[in-house]
């Protein structure tokens, strides 16, 4: 059972209730909140639950109580913020411009320093980022995947009822598993079709990297068919992404820190992301390094050159010839481009230019599949359940495909239609561009 570490005389000098007094949820974001009640049609969590404590204005609530000392950090009190997915639907609905992003990552920053969750607990959410956010890790892990998925062990699994004796974190994690595709490593530089407009940065991420190499091969070979030289640095780190949202900042400052180094060795004109929770992390890297003199200024710089592949290629007129694409496409929007990087014009816009092709509307767009970074792993029956909710709403428009701009998202899609028994392939809105520009077979992952 989870309790209040206890804090140091100095922290509790500090007046922050019962926050410690390294960057509590600000006062003057939490006043912002008029209590208006617009963002709970759009909270993923009240549309499941109906309980004003898991909405936004209710966590709102909470961190204020908290921070005048009415509210202890006991569990309950904790489990409303786990239980928040971070989509950041509340802040695209909200009138007031209450900076809800700001206010859950200091809350969360605060909860894993003041919170001890006890040691399964622990245990499970370090495995997690020790796997995650790590490269060399998750490619060792590529050859006993391999194996489970091809030599019968994963059916057998699966139809004999073993998951069942699984601990519900690790079915989460079986279920999502991808079929891994093979390795398409990028060399250092692709060069740019001729004559080049732009010298870019390409961030690989993790998961994207390992288990959706195919997802970064297409985002070069369309970077260079639009004349960009494409500098994808191999020793570039986690950009931290998933650390920030579940609030470990110490560990995602010294990754960002690493991160700013590689790409400022790289001089690109922009650096190109193609995941779209890492998309959203590293454009507010400004903020995560606000205290440090060193590189405070050298983040904002690295946050503004960072643009998410759809907003580059929409930026720069389309040259490479578009081949049709006879298909009907359900576009999902992932969370942390629509609500969190303001991105979701230039997708369909970008779709919409491959001849033949109709972009199909999901119902509820903003509302979250359920992915949000580590959630699926951590809140397996709330990720569940929304999941469903979107499969249920995506399997009746007898698309061809799903598109979407996250792999977090492309997992939990394919595994909640999976469950609903559909088998549409779910794709990154790069690999249709792609296929359009080459001509050859669009890829079933
Ligand atoms: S971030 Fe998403 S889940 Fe959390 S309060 Fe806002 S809308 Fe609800
Ligand atoms: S919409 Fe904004 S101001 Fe209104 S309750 Fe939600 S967070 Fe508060």
């Amino acid at each position: 059972m989870g309790k209040n570490r206890a804090q140091t005389s100095a922290e509790r000098d500090a007046n922050t209730g019962a926050f410690d007094a390294k960057h509590p949820p600000a006062p003057e974001l939490i006043d912002q909140c008029v209590h208006c009640g617009f963002c709970l049609p759009v909270c993923p969590t009240y549309a499941l639950w109906n309980e004003e404590m898991d909405s936004p204005r209710g966590r709102i609530y909470l961190m204020k109580m908290a921070a005048e000392g009415k509210a202890a950090m006991e569990p309950q009190w904790v489990q409303h913020f786990d239980a928040c997915l971070g989509c950041m639907a509340c802040m695209t609905a909200c009138p007031s411009g209450v900076d809800y992003g700001k206010l859950i990552e200091a809350t969360r920053a605060q909860i894993e320093r003041n919170y001890d969750r006890g040691g399964l607990e622990k245990f499970y959410r370090q495995m997690i980022f020790a796997l995650f956010t790590d490269p060399a890790m998750l490619r060792r892990l590529r050859a006993p995947l391999w194996l489970y998925q091809k030599s019968g062990l994963k059916t057998l699994v699966r139809t004999s009822g073993m998951l069942k004796l699984l601990p519900k974190g690790l079915r989460a994690m079986e279920s999502l598993m991808p079929a891994l595709p093979k390795p398409e490593p990028l060399p250092e530089v692709t060069p740019a079709q001729e004559p080049k407009r732009l010298r870019v940065g390409l961030l690989l991420g993790c998961v994207q990297r390992e288990f959706f190499p195919q997802v970064n091969a297409a985002t070069a070979r369309v970077l260079a068919a639009e004349g960009c030289e494409v500098v994808s640095p191999a020793d570039q780190p986690c950009c931290g992404a998933l650390m920030v949202h579940a609030g470990e900042e110490d560990r995602a400052v010294a990754l960002a820190r690493h991160l700013i180094n590689v790409f400022e060795r790289a001089q690109v004109d922009a650096i190109v992301t193609n995941a779209a929770g890492c998309g959203s992390n590293v454009k507010e890297y400004g903020h995560l390094l606000r205290d440090d003199p060193q590189y405070a200024q050298r983040a904002k710089a690295f946050s503004a050159k960072c643009k998410d592949i759809s907003e580059v290629l929409y930026a720069l007129p389309s040259r490479a010839e578009r081949k049709p694409l006879k298909l009907n496409v359900a576009f999902h929007d992932s969370c942390h481009l629509q609500h969190a990087q303001r991105v979701a014009m230039q997708p369909r816009s970008l779709l919409r230019e491959i001849p033949d092709l109709r972009v199909t509307e999901i119902a509820e767009p903003a509302i979250c599949c359920g992915s949000a970074g580590i959630y699926n792993l951590v809140q397996p029956n709330a990720a569940n359940a929304l999941g469903d909710r979107k499969a249920r709403l995506i399997a009746p428009l007898n698309a061809d495909v799903v598109v979407t701009g996250n792999p977090g998202c492309i997992l939990q899609l394919r595994s909640s239609l999976q469950r609903l028994g559909s088998n549409i392939p779910v794709l990154h809105t790069i690999q249709l561009i792609d296929a359009s520009i080459s001509g050859q077979p669009l890829a079933s992952n």
